[in-house]
């Protein structure tokens, strides 16, 4: 800016400069041409008709009186008679202007550069009233020219160059001068205020200069509006990150595994990296590698501490989405099904291949008369097994279904009701019973739920007891009623302690044999229990025996 303010004023008063010079010069010049014509003037009056003769001798004469001044006589034609610049004579000047203003008016005036003389000459021409002498003889209407240098107008500015170089010189200065006062008065205040810009770190601005107020306010007002925005895009970025980061699915989009352009959380920490480092798994899983090289959509399952993840990778253009999703419990349940499927069909196959094999040999007749009866016995055995199966099937699927109304059941006296019909195989097992009953204890849901429970948790201490065992049954009342089935019989591992459980798990297939289960006994019981929000617990030491305790919700208000 400083250069354009210098560069605008130089060109300015240069441009002044040369025109005032042409102008002066103009005037000057003028002026030096009217005073000439009046000197020329007067030179011609000097001539005297009686002194002087138009002849050669007198044209040198008089130019000498008039200082050098070039002197023509011509005759009434225009035709030179004697010139003081050579002999020009019999020569004709009619064509000049001076000259033909002369033999029109009476005199003429002009400037010109002469042929002759081969300079610029300014020339006054003037017809003799008086006759004078040529050759001897009178003549009338002669005419006198009178000429002398003249400096022309490019001259007279050629001349004032000099004058005009110093004062170009002067000008440059004044104009740096000025320049510099002028920049500084102008661009300090704007100095100032971006300074004061630079570190008012988005605060509001002033400046004392009132030219500068609506920059000021302008620029103000765009601060707060940029702030403003800049905290809506921070706050929605914040609020991203933050639904990104609580996300239990893991996201990873990425162009390449070095350039991951985004990384939540649950995949940071799934794939062990930092947000800004390159994903290792990427290199040194082939099939993922693979996947990455052909560009298509494609998943994968992984398991990282234990738990199942799917990997899905879909391809944008500029980019690669990965969405890690936890399908442990779906590949659990999937698994559960699978179980299922193979439990059922191994528990259905076994008790159809025999009825159907002893059928057949009563069918034919091969079976010995005496053994009819056993075999119908086993067929009617395996038909019951086949009927419980399918029953306790039906059982687990109707609790989610089950929407009775709740009631009042007393269960100290349902399990004084029920013990009756287990004596047979306790007495076989030859299984002590003790009972530590509280009386009138009473639960709120209804009575085949709480049936169900403690034939599964009764069967099973009979079940999974020793022969000579004991089987323990305690309820005790209070704010929260608890019930414990406690037996000595082969207890459980850790392990096993998790799963018995699930659906369908059985911890030794060995266990099935004949009156065996079919592991849905436990997984009523617990499902039964959370419906109702009462808790399930157990406690359980392998070879020494276990213990399952249900802790109702507290007695219903009266
Ligand atoms: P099942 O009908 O096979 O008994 P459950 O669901 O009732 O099915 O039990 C699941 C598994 O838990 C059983 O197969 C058994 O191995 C184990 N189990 C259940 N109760 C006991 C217990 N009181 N003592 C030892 N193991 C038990």
């Amino acid at each position: 800016m400083r250069k354009r303010i210098l560069l605008v004023s130089l060109s300015v008063t240069i441009i002044g400069i040369l025109l005032f010079t042409l102008l002066i010069s103009d005037i000057f010049y003028r002026d030096i041409v009217r005073q000439a014509n009046e000197q020329l003037k007067i030179y011609a009056g000097f001539f005297d008709p009686e002194e002087l003769a138009f002849d050669e001798p007198s044209a040198l004469a008089f130019s000498q009186r008039l200082g050098g001044a070039r002197v023509t006589f011509m005759d009434a034609q225009a035709t030179i008679l004697a010139d003081s610049f050579g002999d020009l004579s019999e020569q004709s000047r009619g064509d000049r202007e001076e000259v033909v203003s002369a033999l029109l008016d009476g005199e003429g005036f002009a400037v010109r550069r002469s042929a002759t003389v081969g300079q610029s000459m300014m020339y006054y021409c003037v017809r003799l009233s008086q006759p004078v002498n040529v050759g001897g003889a009178l003549a009338e209407n002669c005419l006198l020219r009178i000429g002398i240098e003249s400096s022309s107008q490019t001259g007279v500015f050629i001349d004032a160059l000099p004058t005009m170089a110093w004062f170009l010189l002067l000008d440059i200065l004044c104009c740096l001068i000025f320049a510099w006062i002028a920049t500084n008065a102008v661009l300090r205040p704007v100095e100032l205020l971006t300074k004061e810009v630079a570190l008012s770190g988005g605060r509001p601005v002033s400046s004392r200069y009132a030219e500068l107020q609506p920059l000021v306010k302008m620029m103000n007002d765009m601060t707060a509006e940029i702030a403003e925005k800049v905290a809506h895009v921070e706050e929605e970025r914040r609020m991203e990150k933050l639904i990104l980061d609580s996300m239990e699915h893991g996201i990873v989009i990425f162009r390449d595994p070095n350039d991951v352009i985004l990384i939540n959380k649950t995949a940071s920490t799934l794939l062990g990296c930092d947000p800004n480092e390159p994903i290792d798994l990427f290199a040194s899983d082939h099939e993922i590698a693979d996947i990455l090289t052909a560009g298509e959509a494609a998943s994968v399952y992984r398991k990282i501490e234990g738990r199942d993840y799917n990997f899905r990778f879909t391809f944008r253009p500029d980019s690669c989405v990965l969405l890690i999703t936890d399908v442990t419990e779906s590949m659990a349940a999937m698994r559960s099904k699978n179980d299922f499927i193979a439990n059922v069909t191994h528990e259905m196959n076994t008790p159809l291949t025999s009825i159907k094999g002893f059928a057949e040999l009563i069918e034919t007749g091969a079976a010995p008369p005496e053994r009819v009866q056993g075999m119908a016995r086993t067929i009617i055995k395996q038909s019951d097994r086949l009927a419980n199966l399918i029953r306790s099937i039906i059982n687990f699927s109707a609790i989610d279904s089950d929407e009775l109304p709740d009631y009042e059941v007393n269960v100290s006296e349902l399990i004084a009701e029920l013990i009756g019909s287990f004596e047979p195989k306790l007495r076989k097992k030859n299984i002590a019973l003790q009972m530590d009953i509280e009386q009138g204890v009473v639960v709120l849901s209804r009575r085949e739920r709480l049936v169900e429970i403690l034939n599964n948790l009764i069967t099973n201490g009979i079940r999974y007891n020793k022969d000579g065992g004991r089987l323990e049954i305690s309820l005790t009342g209070g704010a929260r009623p608890e019930l414990t089935v406690r037996d000595t019989g082969i207890g459980l591992s850790e392990e096993d302690k998790e799963r018995i459980f699930d659906r369908f798990y059985t911890v030794d297939k060995s266990h099935n044999g004949g009156g065996g289960g079919f592991g849905l006994g436990l997984a009523i019981v617990k499902k039964l229990c959370r419906r109702a929000g009462w808790e399930l617990s157990v406690e359980s030491t392998l070879g020494e025996g276990t213990a399952f305790s249900i802790r109702f919700c507290p007695k219903p208000e009266k």
